[in-house]
């Protein structure tokens, strides 16, 4: 059996003439390699319940919670595994439940080659709507088992400098003064902080904060604010706090308020529950500066990169976020991160059972290891 390179090339969403992995592939440890292993064996897809819990309660504008519901998903294919997650907070409709369900109705045995990437992802995406992170769980494990076979890391086999990786932002959520202030002592290595706001707590927050550090912050308002000349009043005040970009300050249907307020204010405004998958991207052009990609939403890398391209040639701002998450998720979305304007990468940094070790935050900024895959190992 042969690699089709044009399908792959395609399916790694990379133009003709780019940076590929191409050169490897056609090399003695590429193509040979890679089509040795083939077993004509189909992948095997395992997977298991886990339960986050959180260092802290985590509140934002809507709701609180201590732990969040993930699965661990393999994909095992002649002797090497992919490692996958998806990570479900409560309020994106998933639970061990739907994703148990979802990924038993999976038959991958039926693919012997991992490199029928869009393919695969096609047939997942096409068994039952939603299950956006089981889906993602699919992806991930896919795209790391497919970089162990070619013994590259993510970032590399798209072409980027893993040296453009950005400084992570820290979450701080909605709480009193005093432990507001203990989280961000915490916080002390990052050099830009997220805020949840949103509640009318908004000013106290951010006075408390800047009691204590003068490190950028961004705010994360969760579609808290629901007037837009009230929104465009505070978006003014959080400019001259110190705040660089507000994300979701409205109501996610909310378009014509949004293009309106985006239009007014002096700060980028990112689109987060209002983007989903890639369809959406265009349809938010105007209303908001950028997005917030983040792979539990949009079914993982391979649909993540296709926005990020979008979004970039749309003029628009890009950040790579998570949710609470393990080192696997979370190193996955940062294969991404050379490429964004910000990233929000700290949900594996919320939780104190983390089951794998992946990217590392080193002075506050993305650190990708030359890693195969999404670069992580089980602990
Ligand atoms: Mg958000």
């Amino acid at each position: 059996m042969s690699i089709d390179r044009r399908t792959f090339n395609e399916d790694l969403g990379l133009r003709s003439g780019a940076v590929c992995l191409l050169p490897v592939m056609n090399s003695g440890k590429g193509n040979g390699a890679v089509n040795s292993r083939y077993s004509g064996k189909g992948l095997q897809l395992s997977f298991e319940a886990y339960e986050l819990h959180l260092n802290h309660v985590f509140t934002i504008a809507s709701y609180s919670r201590t732990s969040t519901p993930v699965m661990l998903v393999k994909i095992e294919w002649d002797g090497l595994v992919g490692y996958g997650e998806a990570s479900m907070p409560p309020y994106l409709g998933e639970s061990h439940e739907t994703a148990r369900k979802f990924l038993k109705g999976l038959d991958l045995n039926q693919f012997s080659d991992p490199f029928r990437l869009s393919e695969i992802l096609t047939y997942v995406d096409s068994v039952a709507k939603g299950n956006c992170a089981a889906k993602a769980s699919i992806d991930i494990a896919l795209h790391d088992l497919l970089g162990k076979i070619l013994d590259k890391p993510w970032f590399k086999i798209w072409g980027y400098n893993p040296e453009d990786t950005p400084l992570t932002t820290f979450t701080i959520g909605i709480d009193s003064p005093d432990v507001v202030m203990e989280k961000v002592k915490e916080a002390a290595p990052y050099k830009i902080l997220k805020v949840k706001i949103g509640k009318d707590t908004d000013e106290e927050i951010i006075n408390t904060i800047r009691k204590i550090t003068d490190v950028p912050l961004c705010v994360d308002v969760n579609q808290g604010w629901t007037d837009k000349r009230e929104a465009l009043d505070k978006i003014h005040w959080l400019k001259e706090q110190g705040v660089v970009f507000v994300e979701q300050p409205m109501d996610k249907c909310n378009l014509d308020d949004m293009a309106w307020l985006t239009q007014h204010s002096p700060l980028p405004t990112i689109a987060d529950e209002a983007i989903q998958r890639l369809d959406d991207v265009s349809k938010l052009h105007g209303a908001y500066s950028g997005i917030n990609i983040k792979l539990m939403k949009c079914t993982g890398m391979h649909e993540a990169h296709k926005m990020l391209n979008v979004a970039r040639s749309l003029d628009m701002k890009v950040m790579i976020g998570c949710m609470t998450e393990t080192s696997c998720g979370v190193s996955a979305a940062a294969q991404l991160s050379p490429m964004v304007d910000w990233a929000d990468l700290d949900g594996n940094l919320l939780i104190s059972n983390d089951p794998f070790k992946g990217v590392e935050i080193v002075n506050g900024k993305v650190v990708l290891k030359n890693s195969p895959g999404i670069g992580v190992m089980k602990i």
